[in-house]
């Protein structure tokens, strides 16, 4: 692929202009005439000169008429100048990757700092600047571009927020930081239990399952709410389905337990039921209604609250889930670590912030279900007609709205899978259908991952 630098390059008292041959030529003339930095020369300057930055040397003038050049101001703040404009009052304005902003005055070369990249931690890495008609200076900063860093702070009165890079202002914010885990929320958790809810903790749990020869598994869910509404029953149906090839089943007692009344609620009591069935079909008990409260690894019991407990010899469980810091202390979550949105636009509580995906806490408008549940199939959505009104209250455009429906597979085990489909907005229970478990939803299932994968893997 060929690269194609760009010179900025400025015709004094006109409109911008971005050019490549005349530069490189004046750039390589300019390299020759150019000598040790000056800091300052009195030149003065008229409507029609070329102002040219010159990475090396500084910031150059060039007579359109005879293509003299001129050297107006270097060494001072210069470090690695490389982008020039105009401002209306005839001032220059420089970006340098290694400084920041820096004004200019044409006609004496003085320079001044307008913006430090240290002192104002916005600009990581500026290239290019452009002066806008009501004359604030736009930077693009090539490292600012490229993101980074993470989100510490989040402040929606102020429209802005801080990473571990810098601070950025923001005229739209959407946060789409998901749901962290917090093992350590519960006493005994993080020491005993196994999970599939990060790629390391899956792993663990993989290498824990090819170990185990026979004993009692618990499966279950510690709190509410967790990303995936299927994902701990699917884990129970994929871990039987396991140890039944490996004939190993009838030395394993499986049970679950969930705070839910009953599996995947989210998709109402008839779905739950029927996924309950399937499970106890395979020998798989569900507990329900049955919190968490500590674990005693060295007695292999799992405690809940209220009373009662169950030992186990393995323990599979879904962490506690909740969202990061700059979330929770941003003032845009309410009772609890999540962010309320309108359901239909995505919008928080400000007009001017959106969220979607897990980190949000959706009433259905039913109010029965009663919070739409965390799955990567509703962020999707969201995302799409997040962007669509972002970009409505821009341009003054049409916005969207988001009709509650989505699709997710529910893994069986033995290469089956079963397909849930529905609208979870609906005034009543949630119009959901599921189809039974079968070849062609565990390979459509396979087909959407790899889909998704090939888009987005680098
Ligand atoms: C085992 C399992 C199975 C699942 N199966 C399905 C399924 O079959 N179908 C389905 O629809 N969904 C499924 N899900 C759920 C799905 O993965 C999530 O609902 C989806 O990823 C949510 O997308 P999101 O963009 O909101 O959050 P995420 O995908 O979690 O993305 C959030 C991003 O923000 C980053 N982040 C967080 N905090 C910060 C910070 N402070 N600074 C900077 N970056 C930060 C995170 O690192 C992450 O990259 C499953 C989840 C699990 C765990």
């Amino acid at each position: 692929m060929t690269r194609t630098t760009y010179i900025p390059v400025l015709t004094v008292g006109g409109p911008p202009r971005w050019s490549r041959r005349p530069i490189f030529f004046a750039a390589t003339l300019l390299l020759a005439i150019l000598g040790p930095p000056v800091a300052v020369l009195a030149v003065p300057i008229s409507p029609g000169d070329i102002l040219v930055i010159n990475q090396h040397d500084g910031l150059v003038l060039v007579n359109p008429t005879t293509g003299a050049q001129t050297l107006i101001s270097s060494g001072g703040f210069f470090a690695n100048p490389l982008g020039v404009a105009l401002e209306p009052s005839g001032q220059a304005v420089i970006a340098d990757p290694a400084v920041g902003v820096i004004r200019v005055d044409p006609n004496s070369g003085a320079q001044t700092l307008l913006s430090g990249r240290v002192d104002r931690f916005v600009l990581s890495g500026p290239r290019s600047v452009v002066v806008a008609p009501n004359g604030d200076i736009l930077v693009v900063d090539e490292k600012g571009a490229s993101g980074g860093g993470e989100v510490v702070r989040i402040d929606p009165a102020e429209r802005r927020v801080s990473t571990s890079a810098g601070v950025v202002p923001y005229d739209r914010l959407l946060i789409a930081l998901g749901a962290d885990l917090e093992p350590n929320a519960i006493e005994g958790f993080a020491e005993a239990a196994r999970h599939p809810y990060s790629l390391e903790a899956a792993v663990g749990l993989r290498d824990a399952v090819r170990r185990f020869r026979g004993g009692r598994v618990l499966v279950g869910v510690s709190r509410l709410p967790f990303k995936c509404p299927a994902a701990p029953y699917e884990t129970a149906l994929l871990l039987d389905a396991r140890w039944r090839e490996a004939g190993l089943r009838d030395k394993i007692e499986m049970e679950m337990f969930t705070p839910e009344p009953y599996p995947t609620p989210s998709a109402g009591e008839a779905i739950g039921r029927r996924v309950e069935g399937l499970l106890r079909e395979r020998g798989i008990p569900v507990h329900a209604k049955r919190e968490m409260d500590h674990v005693d690894a060295a007695s292999r019991t799992v405690h809940f609250k209220g009373g009662g407990a169950l030992s186990y010899d393995l323990l599979v469980a879904v962490p506690p889930h909740t969202t990061s810091a700059a979330v929770r202390e941003s003032g845009l979550a309410r009772d609890g670590a999540w962010v309320p949105v309108d359901p239909r636009t995505m919008r928080a509580a400000y007009d001017d912030v959106y969220a979607v995906g897990d980190v949000t806490k959706i009433a259905t408008p039913s109010g029965k279900v009663p919070f739409l549940p965390k799955a990567g199939v509703f962020a999707e959505r969201q995302a799409q007609v997040a962007a669509a009104n972002i970009a409505a209250s821009l341009d003054g455009g049409g916005g969207a709205q988001w009709d509650g429906r989505g699709v997710c597979f529910l893994e069986a085990g033995r290469g089956r899978a079963g397909m849930v489909t529905g609208n979870f907005y609906g005034d009543g229970p949630p119009e959901v259908r599921m189809r039974a478990p079968s070849r062609l939803w565990h390979w459509s299932k396979i087909a959407v991952e790899r889909w998704w994968m090939r888009r987005f893997s680098a």
